[in-house]
């Protein structure tokens, strides 16, 4: 009888050693940036599922309005396609004039969207500390740029709730669901975020010139995805996720949330937020998050670097390293966000 250890028997170690061997076909290919990225966007836009073929009106609603010290914030309700209304809040900062530049702020794995403009969960009227520097609406208030802060699907006021949940992710049954329906969870929140755009254009005080989009962790996610095929964002600045496939998402426990089924097979990381090329770009990362290893984001971070050179934009894709783990650091990421929107 053999004796286990020369065995086999991880479907993991099965994976990592297809992983190992395999060269993504759509990787950039060092030739025409152009041409390469509308290869890898119409492959990218299958994989992640099907889109709703119409718009529905959006019918956004006004739930509340209120003075902020930085500026005024209205909770409001849209909605994305039947089924799928979107809460959100928009901020608009007092110590700028109209029409603002305006960031789409993105929440992660969390409690939702309230820790955006740093309120309780249960009552938005009380002032709650955020930690981690997530309270990125008041970031950007503070700094004169509108925020529109979306509730993703799966997290916060949009949480399962008809359905049992098991484990410590609530977005399992999303995921799988879409999956079932030929879409994954990444997709739908990236319509949401293109549907926010929708909004974003039908108003007359934002500069459709100046949108970004911006998140942590689960919103990292977003942020790269949605910078990569949503071509009216035109600055990005995804906070610890941006890193390679194999040596996070193929690599570490993630929620489910984070697949798109064949992606592997036809690019990294650094491809994908190289759709984004030559649009402004800014990393975030931190020195010591256990589940996206610095090395990793360093190493995706070249590749890329490489992408935004063959397009001769070297000079917008930047990289910021904050000194702690898993979180966002206004303070080294803003000023450098600040230079790509004061330069468009
Ligand atoms: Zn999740």
């Amino acid at each position: 009888m053999s004796k286990s250890g020369s065995l086999h028997l991880s479907p993991s170690e099965y994976h990592r050693h297809q992983l190992q061997s395999l060269q993504p076909s759509l990787a950039f290919d060092g030739n025409d940036v152009t041409a390469w990225q509308s290869r890898l966007r119409r492959k990218l836009r299958v994989l992640i599922g099907d889109w709703p073929r119409e718009r529905v009106p959006l019918r956004p609603r006004t739930l509340w309005r209120r003075d902020h010290a930085l500026g005024t914030i209205e909770k409001i309700v849209f909605t994305s396609e039947p089924y799928a209304d979107v809460p959100a809040y928009l901020c608009l900062p007092h110590n700028v004039k109209a029409p603002y530049p305006v960031m789409i702020c993105l929440q992660g794995h969390s409690t939702g969207m309230h820790n955006s403009i740093g309120v309780s969960y249960d009552d938005e009227t009380q002032p709650a500390a955020v930690k981690g520097d997530r309270d990125f609406a008041i970031g950007c208030m503070r700094h004169g740029v509108a925020a529109l802060c979306i509730e993703q699907r799966s997290f916060g006021y949009r949480k399962e709730l008809k359905q049992e949940k098991r484990g410590s992710h609530g977005c399992h049954d999303a995921t799988m669901h879409a999956l079932m329906l030929g879409k994954t969870l990444i997709g739908e929140r990236v319509y949401d975020v293109d549907r926010g755009l929708d909004y974003l254009a039908g108003r007359k005080d934002v500069d459709m010139r100046r949108v970004g989009v911006m998140g942590n962790s689960g919103g990292g996610t977003i942020s790269v995805f949605a910078a990569a095929l949503l071509p009216r964002l035109r600055f990005a600045m995804p906070s610890c996720y941006f890193c390679t496939f194999k040596d996070s998402i193929m690599s570490i426990y993630h929620c489910a949330d984070n697949y798109i089924p064949g992606l592997a097979k036809v690019a990294e990381m650094s491809d994908v937020m190289g759709l984004f090329a030559p649009r402004p770009v800014v990393i975030v990362a931190g020195h010591d998050d256990p589940i996206f290893p610095i090395r990793a984001t360093r190493k995706a971070f070249r590749d890329l670097k490489g992408i935004y050179r063959a397009a001769n934009a070297a000079d917008r894709c930047h990289l910021v390293v904050g000194p702690e783990g898993h979180r966002f650091y206004a303070d080294q990421a803003w000023p450098v966000m600040l230079k790509e929107i004061r330069k468009s």
